[in-house]
């Protein structure tokens, strides 16, 4: 079998599930599992729902359900036979009946907990795979629905819980293989779980590729397909660099690199589960299917560059410390990192010098208590509004001259750098810079590395001793 995820702009309205249902109806020999996100910019409809629910804006709140109930009927209308239209229209409502409960407590609350807003970003998932599980239907492909809520068991943390793979396994396998067997294709919602004590959980923000990863491995999937916006992996964000290329084959270690430094084409746990069963995962448009895409392997073919990709991560804050002592004793490390952890702050870089500690943390609403907390360990310097540029490949490991070539563009571009990491892989150099000047480090970068008028000469690898 095989597990075909496909995101948010590809599943955005009834010509884009037409779309995925032909290119699904051409895998069908290879017995497709279907995970689909909800329809493009409903989870963010979703979180700003729960906003105006916790300011017990309540009419707000529900007119923002009844936007979303319009998309879903029109999309129905637009693919459904009438009594099929109808069944889906009393599953919707159902469902929103529910979204709209919880509005109304939210709102008499007058706050939200961790748990009714996860709970709340479930309704995009549940209701957009049951509109295409009914499309696939009434388009001649037969399909069942399946509730990931109750397949994907997880921990009960909010927002990003993490999965339980046996239970979750066993689950799947009881649920999944019968369907299989009928020649029914299965379409679950990505990004929603539960609990073993059956709360509704979900994996975080884009969580719908880890969904199809996690089934992909307890099903001993053949391979696992993103089908996104884009035509595979390139090498950087189109958005940022419009002459980014794609990128044929990368290898699963520099694929996690970039996603955990913001490439947001894929969700950084993704590739965990698919190392791990050794699955290969890849990354396709749904828009334009007849391209090539990306594969991610174990290994990857050499790049034509040293480098494989660039990648930007922005909102960042970076906090100097700086002790009367030498940071390197165990007890300041421990002092840090633990201040980091109660705060749910994981360092995206660390660096220590000397008296000096420098990290870079995702920008969080209650940077001044850290910063206060921090001061029992030193005297701290707080600099908000940082972006962390990446450099992915796996063959800049042992190459003299990586170092002097990224910071001499950057340089050449009069950016200052604040923090730098070489990844204890050696697969990746990463930078902080202030945010102001983060797209510029990235077009200068791609356009040195990757644009063919000025692509470099590789340097010479170091000699070993
Ligand atoms: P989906 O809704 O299909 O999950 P996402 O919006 O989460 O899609 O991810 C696709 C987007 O990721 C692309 O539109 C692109 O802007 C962005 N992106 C960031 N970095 C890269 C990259 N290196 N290669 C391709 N896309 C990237
Ligand atoms: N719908 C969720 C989000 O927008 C999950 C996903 O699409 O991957 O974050
Ligand atoms: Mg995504």
């Amino acid at each position: 079998m095989i597990v075909m995820k496909f995101g948010g702009t590809s599943v955005q309205d009834s010509a884009a599930i037409r779309r995925v249902a032909s290119i699904v109806s051409l895998r069908l020999a290879e017995q497709p599992l279907v995970v689909v996100s909800a329809m493009g910019g409903v989870t963010d409809k979703l979180v700003h729902l729960c906003e105006a629910a916790a300011r017990s804006e309540l009419s707000k709140a529900l007119e923002t359900i009844q936007a979303i109930r319009a998309r879903h009927i029109q999309a129905a209308s637009e693919m459904l036979s009438e009594q099929a239209a109808a069944t889906y229209t009393e599953e919707l409502d159902a469902r929103l009946a529910e979204a709209t409960a919880l509005s109304t407590k939210i709102a008499a609350q007058g706050k939200i907990t961790p748990a009714q807003h996860s709970h709340m970003l479930t309704f995009g998932e549940l209701i957009s795979s049951q509109l295409v599980a009914a499309a696939f239907n009434a388009l001649g492909l037969p399909a069942a629905h399946a509730d990931a809520r109750k397949l994907i068991v997880t921990d009960a943390k909010h927002p990003a819980a993490a999965p339980l793979s046996s239970p979750t396994r066993a689950r799947l396998q009881e649920a999944i293989a019968p369907l299989l067997k009928q020649n029914l294709v299965p379409v679950l919602g990505g990004f929603i779980a539960s609990s073993e004590s059956g709360e509704v959980t979900t994996l975080g923000r884009g969580g719908s590729d880890y969904s199809a990863a996690i089934v992909g491995a307890a099903l001993n999937a053949k391979r696992i397909e993103i089908w996104t916006d884009v035509s595979g992996i390139l090498t950087t964000d189109p958005r940022l660099c419009p002459k980014a290329q794609r990128i044929s084959e990368i290898s699963f270690h520099e694929a996690t690199e970039l996603a955990c430094f913001g490439a947001k084409v894929l969700h950084p746990a993704t590739l965990l589960p698919a190392v791990e069963h050794d699955i290969p995962v890849a990354v396709l448009n749904s828009h334009k299917p007849e391209e090539e895409g990306t594969i991610i392997r174990a290994t990857a073919t050499h790049s034509p560059s040293h480098f494989r990709a660039i990648a930007l991560k922005r909102n960042i804050s970076i906090f100097n410390i700086r002790a009367p002592r030498h940071v390197g004793s165990l007890h300041f490390l421990d002092d840090l990192f633990s201040l980091l952890r109660w705060h749910h702050l994981p360092s995206e870089i660390v660096a220590i010098s000397g008296a000096t500690a420098s990290v870079a943390v995702e920008s969080s609403r209650d940077a001044g208590k850290l910063v206060s907390e921090l001061q029992s360990l030193g005297e701290v310097e707080f600099q908000p509004d940082m972006a962390i540029v990446c450099l992915v490949g796996e063959d800049i490991r042992g190459r003299v001259g990586i170092a002097s070539e990224v910071f001499g563009v950057v340089a050449s571009a009069g950016i200052n750098v604040h923090m730098i990491a070489q990844g204890s892989s050696e697969i990746s150099v990463s930078f902080v810079v202030e945010e102001k000047d983060a797209v510029k480090s990235v077009q200068h970068l791609h356009r040195h590395i990757f644009e063919a008028s000025t692509k470099p000469t590789p340097a010479p690898l170091a000699v070993q001793a």
